[in-house]
């Protein structure tokens, strides 16, 4: 299985600076050895369609809708990222749930869509510090997680998921590969009491993952790739990351 790297963009971007980036990424990417992709801004989808067809860098969006279609001013289905030919849709990201009030339920309605959109969603599950503190962290990420494989059922093997401790976000502060290989074993073994098919479900780290980190990261047996945030809008680094993938991977 490839290791995947993946770039949040966030509420980042404008029409030039993203051709610059992706052009930049184009030329600067590995012929084989690992996945990347760019999850990028809902109106810069028909962009990434247009400039990303038939390369090796795949594009998605950073949210899905709950809901099919209808009276949902301001929301984004599942079937209209489908028209923009995307891959992935992140789903639950930390800031999702914060600052949207997204539940679990919906999240895993969310990652639903998605998939019957035939668009992989990136589960992202994650404790805030306060839960890691009182030791909960194992009972979070459990609950959020097994509420997407109790909603998707058989189809769980075609997820990807996200493990993105909320303190680690866009703080400067990475989980260390210990911290992180700990909760990858936890989640691990979670998708593999739901289905038979959890060899291939990768499970992304993401938290201030840098270049500088990125290496001892990737080198876990139970992180298959990395969800990055700042660093993916620099060209430079997010290459280097994606560069610091073990060539046995
Ligand atoms: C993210 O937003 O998914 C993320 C990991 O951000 P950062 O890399 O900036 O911490």
């Amino acid at each position: 299985m490839k290791k995947l790297i993946v770039g949040n963009w966030k509420m980042n971007g404008g029409l030039l600076e993203n051709a610059a980036l992706v052009q930049a990424l184009l030329q600067g990417l590995p012929r084989a050895g690992v996945e990347a992709a760019v999850c990028v801004p809902m109106p810069y989808l028909g962009q990434m369609q247009q400039l990303l067809q038939g390369s090796p860098l795949a594009w998605g969006a950073q949210d899905a809708s709950a809901h099919e279609q209808g009276a949902y001013t301001g929301e984004t289905s599942a079937t209209m990222l489908r028209d923009f030919a995307c891959r992935y849709a992140l789903v639950g990201h930390s800031e999702r749930r914060q600052y949207h009030g997204e539940s679990d339920d919906t999240v895993a309605t969310k990652a639903q869509r998605a998939l019957a959109a035939g668009i992989t969603p990136i589960v992202c599950v994650g404790e805030t510090l306060a839960e890691r503190q009182a030791g909960r962290t194992e009972l979070v990420v459990k609950r959020q997680l097994a509420s997407v494989v109790h909603t998707v059922g058989h189809c769980t093997s075609e997820i990807v998921v996200a493990y993105e401790p909320v303190w680690a976000i866009g703080t400067g502060q990475t989980a260390t590969p210990e911290q992180a290989q700990a909760v990858h074993a936890v989640l691990r073994a979670q998708l593999q009491a739901a289905t038979a098919h959890a060899g291939r479900i990768r499970i992304l780290y993401g938290g201030s993952m840098n270049p500088a980190n990125a290496a001892e990261l990737l080198r876990q047996p139970d992180i298959d790739g990395g969800l990055i945030g700042g660093a993916s809008l620099k060209a430079p680094e997010f290459l280097s990351i994606i560069a610091s993938v073990p060539a046995a991977a």
